[in-house]
């Protein structure tokens, strides 16, 4: 169906910045730079810079962030790790696969993790704690800090979805061993392809991945440093990801312009809660601007049939998929939010006129014009 309202819009957002993109791709195809040149090393300085950490080391995408990390942290089989019951599943998939075990803690109202339900999930076997700031709103990692340390587990951030955001001026991706970064399409800051990287203040931590991006190489002697993996960021897409870095202040003002516009328009409607928190010491930056409906199902459809596309993350909850053996503990906030979750557009290809849309669609559901 065509929608009167894109979810997100890659196209239209090329054009936004399509003399800059045209530019560095010309620049990086006739010098022939596709493999950790100039561009990369450009990137990864400005991302450490903007981020807050000494370094950041591009990688092949989010889950490649993730594993690095778990590695980096020594994260095993036997292990257990710590993760938010409700998460994109690749968190959850990064422990899994270096043979640890992830064990699942539920979330509160800002679908972080529930900092008062960590400690009872720790074990003598936990090793990390993976706490997700999701669609652009940090978790509580005061807290989350306080509880790692006193329990001696590892952090590891996975920041994938709040490039930007902060706690207390400190931003997301500078607190732990390391920050974990998508830049999937439709990330805040998305490239055109896969791309991650990760941040850290660690050198070792930051050599570790160098090397393992490249099979375990240490570029400049030759050596291998164990067996490594092939998931280096491409060079061109640096480029292209350097490019948007410049852009993203200006972008987030414009994402945190358009929540506001839903604010002020749902607040009244007591079926919708609203992505918005009074605690002043966070600063989000809506990479999804997730609103719960106490109509569910009712209101997707309504908004879907009535031409604006929205995404529903996600009905069901990834530890109720058979295949990924999880541990169902009890997550009665995960499984109330999952019945209501509805993330309307939120990019900053949309037109003011685009926001007008979205928010008289929502408001005629409400019975309110
Ligand atoms: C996108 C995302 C990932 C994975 O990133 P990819 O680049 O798709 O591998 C991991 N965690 C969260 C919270 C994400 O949103």
């Amino acid at each position: 169906m065509e929608y009167r309202v894109r979810f997100v819009n890659p196209g239209k957002n090329y054009q936004l910045i399509k003399s800059e993109i045209d530019r560095a791709y010309f620049e990086v195809m006739e010098k022939g730079d596709l493999i950790d040149r100039g561009q990369l090393k450009a990137f990864e300085a400005n991302l450490a810079k903007f981020v807050g950490t000494k370094y950041a080391v591009g990688l092949n995408s989010g889950y490649d962030s993730l594993h690095m990390s778990l590695r980096a942290a020594g994260v095993k089989a036997g292990d257990e790790v710590i993760v938010p019951s409700h998460t994109f599943v690749a968190t959850a998939s990064a422990v899994a696969n270096v043979g640890a075990t992830p064990v699942l803690v539920d979330v509160g109202r800002d679908f972080n993790v529930n900092c008062d339900k960590i400690e009872e999930a720790i074990t003598p076997r936990t090793r990390a704690i993976i706490p997700v700031h999701l669609n652009g709103m940090m978790a509580d990692m005061e807290r989350v800090m306080r509880i790692a340390q006193k329990n001696h587990m590892a952090v590891i951030e996975d920041a994938c979805q709040s490039l930007g955001a902060s706690m207390n001026g400190k931003r997301a991706g500078s607190w732990g061993l390391t920050g974990c970064w998508s830049f999937y399409p439709f990330k805040i800051l998305g490239g055109y392809g896969d791309g991650g990287a990760i941040t850290t203040n660690d050198s070792d931590v930051a050599k570790f991945a160098m090397r393992m991006r490249f099979n375990g190489e240490d570029r400049e002697t030759g050596e291998y440093y164990g067996h490594g993996f092939t998931c280096l960021l491409d060079n061109i897409q640096a480029a292209f990801l350097d490019i948007k870095l410049r852009h993203l202040p200006d972008w987030i003002v414009r994402r945190k312009q358009i929540a506001e516009r839903y604010r002020v328009a749902f607040g009244d409607i007591k079926d919708l809660m609203l992505p918005h928190y009074p605690d002043k010491r966070f600063d989000c930056v809506y990479q999804n601007y997730v609103v719960r409906s106490k109509q569910g199902d009712e209101f997707s459809d309504f908004m879907k049939k009535n031409g604006i596309e929205i995404l529903v993350q996600w009905r069901k909850p990834y530890y109720r998929h058979e295949a990924l053996k999880l541990k169902d503990r009890g997550f009665p906030e995960t499984e109330a939010l999952c019945r209501e979750v509805c993330s309307l557009p939120m990019n900053v290809e949309m037109s003011d006129d685009d926001v007008s849309l979205v928010i008289n669609t929502v408001q005629a559901f409400y019975g309110l014009r």
